[in-house]
Order: C-alpha cells, then structure tokens, then sequence
C-alpha cells in the first residue's frame, strides 16, 4: 500500500522545511521527486539528496510557472503529483501593514497556489489522473493569531480554491486535498523567535512541535492511489492543538 513508484511528484518550496520534509516522504514511498523552489542553493542539495531534480520555480510568476511544469511533463511523460508548498509567514500588526505586505503573502502563497495548480491541472487532465496537496495551515481557516491577519486569510484562501477545484476536476481522475500543519520546526518558525515556539510547545497537547516529516506521511497518503475516493478535503495535523475547549485543561 501507498507504494508510489513509477509516480512523478513536483513539491513547490521544497527546498527546506515542511516542503523538504514532504519531499523526502514522497522519495522514501519511491515517488521521482522534483523541487521547485527560489532557493538555488538549497534547492539543489535537497533535489541531489533524493535523487530528483531541481527547478527554478518562483510560483508567483505565471510564465514561469507553466513553463517548467510543461518541462517537466516533455521530460517525464507524465506528472502524477502536484504538492503546493511555497509560502510564506512574516507577521506584522494590521496598522503597520502596507499594501505591499498584503500582496506579497497573497502572490506568494495563495496566486502561486492558483498558478502551480492551474498549469498542473492542464496535463493532469491529459492523463486522466493526479493528485494535488495543497500546504494550507491551522491559522486562518480554524485559528487567528495576532500578526497573521493576512497570512491567514491566504491559508483559508487556499481551502476555497481547493473545494471548486475539486469539484471541477473530479471527473478526470484528479483529486485535491489540504495539510493544515500546526506548528512544525522549521527555518520559517524558527524566525518567530524562541519566546513563541516555547509558548507553542506549552500548548501543543503531545508537548512537542512537529517535524516536517510529520506533514510528509500525510501528503503520502493523499498522494497514494488508495485515497482516490477522498477529495476536496483537508487534514489537520497539529499534535493536538485545536482541540482544547479551555488552555491547560
Ligand atoms: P520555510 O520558510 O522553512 O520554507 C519555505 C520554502 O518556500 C523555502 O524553501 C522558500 O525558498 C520557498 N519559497 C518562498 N517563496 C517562494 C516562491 N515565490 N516560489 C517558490 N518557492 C518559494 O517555511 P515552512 O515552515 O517550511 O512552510 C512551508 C509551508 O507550510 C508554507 O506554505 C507555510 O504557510 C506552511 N505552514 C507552515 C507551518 C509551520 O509551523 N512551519 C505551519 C502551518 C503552515
């Protein structure tokens, strides 16, 4: 089960963190794994790690965008597995927020979702199969948390996309799914500070921040062929963090 050989896999931002952690998850399952990623250096360590291949892919530039995914399609015949990964989450108070700042999270993580999954879904189509994961989050479509006002109206975002999408996509094989990741130790949290991430593993009811793998796993099973009867759907996983009706009890 989950066996994904023979499975070509594209994972946007999966340079390092969470993206890096779904990469490796996809590779241990035996899927042909390609990052797409702005970051070079990393990017290509990761990719020469896995034995895939590295793209320079800024998901916020539509051109681009679907010029490496037709690429990748010439190259490899098909592209089975689409992870929509790339974000971002700097946080800033709504009154010092400017216009720039709110585009900025908006193209990256909620435009760039739309591109990747967009020019993906033109051969999926084709192929009469696909699976996509989006990276969505706790913060927004359950949760709010100071600073993330924008951020989290990209990740609830990402949710409305995904639901018509499915819906549009159901009957060529294709199925779309969401992460929602409470807090995972990555690059991107680390910049939070350490006063948060204490505060975080505080209230996480299994008392640790999750691992990128812990996303990993989970974007497996939606990639797999066995959960083609699941679509449009999300997953949440969090260690438990939603759950508490009252902190601390
Ligand atoms: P990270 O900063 O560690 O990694 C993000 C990756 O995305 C980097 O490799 C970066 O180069 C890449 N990226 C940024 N802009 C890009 C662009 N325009 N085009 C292509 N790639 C780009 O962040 P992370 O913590 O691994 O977060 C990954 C995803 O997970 C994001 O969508 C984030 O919103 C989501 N998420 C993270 C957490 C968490 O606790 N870390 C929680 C919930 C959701």
């Amino acid at each position: 089960m989950f066996d994904l050989a023979g499975e070509v896999a594209l994972v946007t931002g999966g340079a390092k963190g969470i993206g890096k952690g779904i990469a490796k998850a996809l590779k241990q399952a035996r899927a042909k794994v390609l990052i797409g990623d702005v970051d070079k250096e990393n990017g290509k360590r990761t990719a020469s790690e896995l034995e895939g291949e590295f793209y320079y892919l800024d998901v916020t530039d539509r051109d681009q965008v679907q010029y490496v995914i037709q690429s990748i399609y010439e190259k490899y015949k098909k592209l089975s597995i689409l992870c929509s990964n790339a974000g971002i989450f700097p946080q800033m108070s709504i009154e010092n927020m400017t216009e720039k700042d709110w585009d900025k999270v908006q193209n990256i993580n909620l435009k760039g979702t739309f591109f990747v999954a967009q020019a993906a879904l033109k051969y999926m189509k084709k192929q009469s199969y696909g699976r996509i994961i989006l990276t969505s989050s706790i913060t927004g479509p359950i949760t709010g948390f100071s600073g993330w006002a924008h951020y989290g109206a990209s990740k609830a975002g990402q949710l409305g996309f995904m639901r018509s999408a499915a819906l549009e996509y159901a009957k060529y094989g294709i199925t779309i799914n969401a992460i929602q990741p409470g807090n995972i130790l990555t690059d991107g949290l680390i910049k939070t500070g350490e006063e948060y991430m204490r505060k975080m593993k505080e209230i996480i009811p299994v008392y640790t921040l999750g691992k990128p793998e812990d996303i990993g796993y989970t974007a497996v099973f939606l990639a797999s062929r066995e959960a083609g009867f699941i679509t449009g759907q999300t997953i949440v996983v969090d260690g438990g963090q939603v759950l508490p009706e009252t902190p601390n009890l």
